[in-house]
């Protein structure tokens, strides 16, 4: 018998389903249980058998969750309105992150926006208005609920290019460019101005 091999060599027992192979006796746990005080399967191959024992483990801790959720509809329905009521912006900042993400995918424009990206603000940064974060899906938009407003049209949902603003802003801005709202607001600060003139001409 070589004795020096088989001092410091042993045989793995291998993966079920695999062949064994040789290792050398330090890349074995210990186990007293053992006649040589060695476990029979190699460190090497005892992680890659916890790792897929850990992958089974969740696979099947995910068919769980997918039959709770068709078994539960109405629990998880009843979940998600508390979790609304809980932390409205957070809500509300997650389902605005995905209906933007969706419309960029549609329009092909860019899309970068993390949830920390997106502003959350009491009031509309452009009216000063409250903005309502309880609305949204099923109650339909309304001019106080929030929406992330592209700044520039199509330049796409990044933090650069949105603010968190009311609809009604929002609608407003959409309606025209930057040029069109300073050309109409000149005219209506003219035509005040003229109007103004015009009622002191008559009081004189
Ligand atoms: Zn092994």
């Amino acid at each position: 018998m070589p004795g020096s091999e088989s001092d410091d060599m042993k045989r793995c027992c291998g993966l079920r389903g695999q062949p064994g192979h040789m290792a050398e006796r330090s890349g074995f746990h210990k186990d007293a249980g053992k006649s040589d005080g060695l476990a029979s399967m190699c460190k090497a191959c005892k992680s890659a058998y916890n790792a897929a024992y850990r992958e089974a483990d969740l696979e099947k801790e995910k068919a769980r969750h997918a039959a709770y959720r068709e078994a539960n509809p109405e629990k998880l329905k009843a979940r998600r309105v508390a979790k609304r009521s809980e932390d409205p912006k957070g809500f509300w900042r997650s389902n605005a992150q995905h209906s933007a993400r969706q419309r960029s995918r549609v329009r092909g424009t860019p899309f970068t926006l993390e949830l920390e990206d997106i502003d959350t603000p009491d009031t509309c940064p452009a009216y000063g208005t409250e903005l309502d974060y309880n609305g949204g899906k099923g109650r339909g938009s309304r001019n106080d609920s929030p929406v992330i407003a592209e700044l520039e049209p199509r330049k796409g949902y990044t933090r650069v290019n949105t603010v968190t603003m009311s609809a009604q802003a929002n609608n407003d801005m959409g309606r025209l460019s930057v040029d069109g709202l300073r050309h109409l607001a000149n005219v209506i600060e003219q035509l005040i101005h003229a109007r103004r003139h015009e009622q002191q001409g008559e009081e004189r």
